[in-house]
């Protein structure tokens, strides 16, 4: 029997279009992955209600990572065995550090580097439609954060120490191609690394693909046994050492190109 592959996916710049927030040029590969009965996990920095918006328009009904690796949320009764604290539909995982901590820490550091630091809690949720370029149902649901505050530095001098008085705290900082985001002492990797346990104890043998466009799916990357970069809106690949393949492709036209060259592969 062929090994079930298990895809781990970011969303913004990968899965969807960077710009247009459309996953259309991937749909192929989805219908493909579907068919097979292939788990397709979004690990991302979105919130869970922006994944659920996600998961309810491709039909996705597998576990999910939240806000960079801030936490596993696996559906009720999708593992034989039972992992997670009860939450709603879902058992949940939880690696990240609670978003009123973050907010608070934001704020020591704008007093201590006399910086201007702006996350999505500052803004209103017509800023961030704005500002990130999301209609208005779409931004409430990315406000709805729990474990990671998506924030700008709009002066490039202050960008150093900002992130170093992140470091200091004893959180961390990553891009994501639009944001900067702090998060407690968590990635995608280690979520990513965790879930892929669950499915081999379910399965056995499973081989992980993972896709990504950005510096925060570095960790992703490195957790999984085929590594994907798609191509950034200007053509070019996030930098790395780890050995990946280059989808011929940018964003979800690059997602689509490379998993159909997988899965045909096997
Ligand atoms: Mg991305």
């Amino acid at each position: 029997m062929e090994s079930i592959h298990i895809i781990f996916t970011d969303l913004d710049g990968t899965l969807l279009d960077h710009d247009t927030y459309s996953f259309a040029d991937a749909a192929p590969a989805l219908r493909l992955l579907s068919q097979k009965r292939y788990p397709l996990v979004i690990c991302t920095s979105k919130t869970r209600a922006e994944i659920e918006a996600v998961r309810e328009k491709i039909g996705n009904a597998d576990p999910f990572i939240s806000e960079n690796g801030g936490a596993v949320f696996i559906p009720r009764g999708y593992f034989t065995v039972p992992v997670g604290r009860d939450c709603g539909d879902y058992l949940v995982i939880e690696l990240g550090t609670p978003y009123d901590h973050l907010r608070a820490a934001l704020g020591d550091i704008r007093s201590k580097t006399g910086c201007a630091v702006i996350g999505f809690g500052d803004m209103s949720v017509e800023e961030v439609a704005r500002d990130a370029g999301l209609d208005r149902a779409s931004a409430r649901l990315a406000r709805m954060r729990e474990y990671d505050e998506p924030f700008v530095v709009p002066d490039p001098a202050c960008v150093d120490r900002v992130l170093a008085e992140i470091e200091a705290l004893g959180l961390r900082s990553t891009w994501g191609g639009r944001y900067f985001h702090l998060t407690g002492d968590n990635d995608k990797g280690r979520a990513v690394s965790l879930l892929a346990d669950l499915f081999r104890e379910e399965y056995g043998t499973v081989t992980t693909v993972g896709l990504g466009d950005s510096k925060n799916d570095l960790p992703m990357l490195a957790a999984v046994d085929v590594a994907v970069l798609v191509q950034k809106p200007d053509g070019s690949y996030e930098e790395t050492d780890r050995e990946v393949v280059h989808a011929d492709g940018v964003g979800p036209d690059g997602w689509n190109r490379a998993v159909i060259q997988i899965l045909e592969k096997i």
